[in-house]
């Protein structure tokens, strides 16, 4: 077989990267371009649709040209994407009836509240294991419709709605199939984790003629291959997954209970449940994983809002730091934090607490606290909402994890990565390969054209090297580290109850 790379393209918030892999998982190549971000107003992020296709037509081609390598060597080509981002456009002509609007955009906020004053919250949450929130795509679609008058249309089938995934796949596959995957799906708040299609009560809710919509498919399948225009080569398409979701995919967690956590603005955490959706009523969410021979795998979703947004503020407000990187080298002149804790609720506290009034709290100062303590207490902080979230994830699925995988940018930081593995109690392994992300569209892509049956073997080649950080606090050390954290954490909240914030200032950013 001529083809024996594997390709990924990595659509991401703010740039397309493409990477070229070898079979085994090692990186040959890659390349990324950014793209303008449009904010008309307060509180409303677009994207112009054409820059997704032109920033990853040209990572694509660049990454090709950089590996040195054929086009006709690519095996198969799969696609991870920022998700629940939503597109709308004319199915003859393939043009966008206006710009994206971003995953981030709170402009739909009003449409979600209505929902859950009319009590539909639980009914949203049982069918698509998602928290009713602007983020997902189906406010977003309704929005579009109401305000392009297109309903109609759509409903006669002339308009196309879809996530990046589907977009991409729309412009770039030959045919311009009109697909998505489940990952992608079930982000959209109109899929039904458990039947593994599109729910009809919420169809009817959000008033969503089905015609608008994608054809759900496997996360690793071949919907087509790419127009030669692009690359010259018919390289087949044959994975598509959002990318929190190919990153699970990416570290190898394909038993139930594996778990990745990336750390970045703020931290990601999935753990795989397996062959069934596990519910919780702590906040997490219950999403795919991927799906892959018509099988549904799923997963527990969390995140930290602050985490290496903590870091920056110590850098761009504080000034004790000048960049990201020397926080570990302060943090390391000292043995521990003196007793200072951080609890960087600067936008309120997520799961397990959901307090949208907390604050961000520093406590425990005394007169010799320095800035060496401030930045380890801010390492900290990171390291127990991670915590916070794995706890309530293992506790939910009945699991202890084995081990945490991690990746992002701030998974650098060795210091952090130690403080997790204590404060956790498991080992934390960080993959030498960061791309976790496009390394897990290409082995998707790779199981998509039957490559390997399991990408087991692949990823475990790269195991091989990866950094392990093993847990040194004894049971007693952890449980009071948890003690202080605890502690910190409702002094945040317990500042929050007196608060004479209204409800808008508190959610405002
Ligand atoms: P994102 O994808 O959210 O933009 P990245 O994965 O690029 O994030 O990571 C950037 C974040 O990680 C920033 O918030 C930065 O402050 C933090 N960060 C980067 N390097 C380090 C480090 N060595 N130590 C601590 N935090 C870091």
């Amino acid at each position: 077989m001529e083809g024996q790379y594997l390709a990924a393209l990595d659509q991401g918030t703010t740039s397309s990267r493409a990477i070229i892999f070898t079979p085994k998982g090692r990186l040959l190549a890659s390349a990324a371009f950014e793209f303008a971000q449009h904010y008309p107003f307060p509180g409303w992020v677009e994207h112009e649709p054409e820059d997704l296709v032109t920033s990853t037509v040209k990572a694509l081609r660049e990454t090709v040209a950089r590996a040195g390598i054929k086009p006709s060597q690519i095996a198969a080509a799969g696609i991870a994407n920022q998700r629940e981002t939503t597109l709308l456009w004319d199915r003859e002509t393939g043009k966008p009836v206006c710009r994206a609007i971003v995953w981030q955009c709170r402009r739909t906020a009003p449409i979600i509240q209505r929902l859950k004053d009319e009590g539909l919250s639980p009914l949203i949450q049982e069918r698509t294991g998602l928290v009713p929130d602007a983020y997902f795509s189906a406010s977003k679609l309704r929005w579009l419709l109401d305000e392009t008058g297109l309903q109609r249309k759509a409903e006669e089938g002339r308009f196309c709605f879809g996530t990046v995934d589907s977009y991409l796949s729309f412009r770039l596959v030959k045919g311009h199939p009109h697909v998505t995957d489940a990952t992608n799906a079930s982000r959209t708040m109109l899929f039904n984790l458990k039947a593994q299609d599109w729910d009809d009560d919420l169809l009817r809710i959000f008033n969503i003629p089905r015609a608008v919509l994608p054809r759900v498919v496997d996360s690793a399948s071949v919907i087509g291959s790419l127009d030669p225009d692009i690359l010259g080569a018919p390289v087949p398409v044959a994975a598509l997954a959002g990318d929190q979701h190919a990153a699970l995919f990416g570290q190898a967690c394909f038993t139930p209970g594996d778990v990745k956590n990336t750390y970045g603005t703020g931290c990601f955490m999935l753990m795989n449940t397996g062959d069934v959706p596990v519910s919780n009523d702590k906040g997490l969410l219950s999403t795919m994983a991927w799906r892959v021979g018509g099988k549904p795998v799923f997963a527990l979703e969390g995140s930290v809002f602050v985490a290496g947004a903590a870091i920056q503020w110590l850098r761009d407000e504080l000034g004790l730091i000048k960049n990201a990187a020397e926080s570990e080298e302060l943090a390391a002149k000292v043995p521990d934090t003196g007793g200072v804790c951080f609890v960087p609720a600067f936008t309120g506290l997520g799961a397990p607490h959901w307090n949208m009034y907390a604050r961000g709290t520093l406590v425990g100062l005394t007169r010799g606290t320095n800035r060496y303590h401030l930045a380890r207490a801010a390492l900290e902080s990171i390291a127990f909402q991670s915590d916070d979230l794995l706890r309530l994830m293992a506790q939910s699925l009945g699991l202890a994890p084995g081990a945490l995988r991690v990746d992002g940018g701030a998974s650098a930081n060795g210091l952090l990565m130690q403080m997790q593995a204590d404060i956790s109690g498991v080992p934390v392994l960080r993959p030498r390969v960061q791309e976790t992300t496009a390394l897990g569209a290409a082995l998707l892509a790779g199981v998509g054209v039957g490559m390997f049956a399991d990408p087991a073997a692949a990823v475990s080649a790269l195991q091989a090297d990866e950094t392990a950080f093993r847990p040194r606090f004894s049971p007693e050390e952890r449980s009071k580290a948890r003690r202080g954290w605890m502690h910190a954490v409702d002094t945040a909240l317990h500042w929050a109850k007196d608060t004479d914030l209204t409800p808008e200032e508190a959610a405002s950013p």
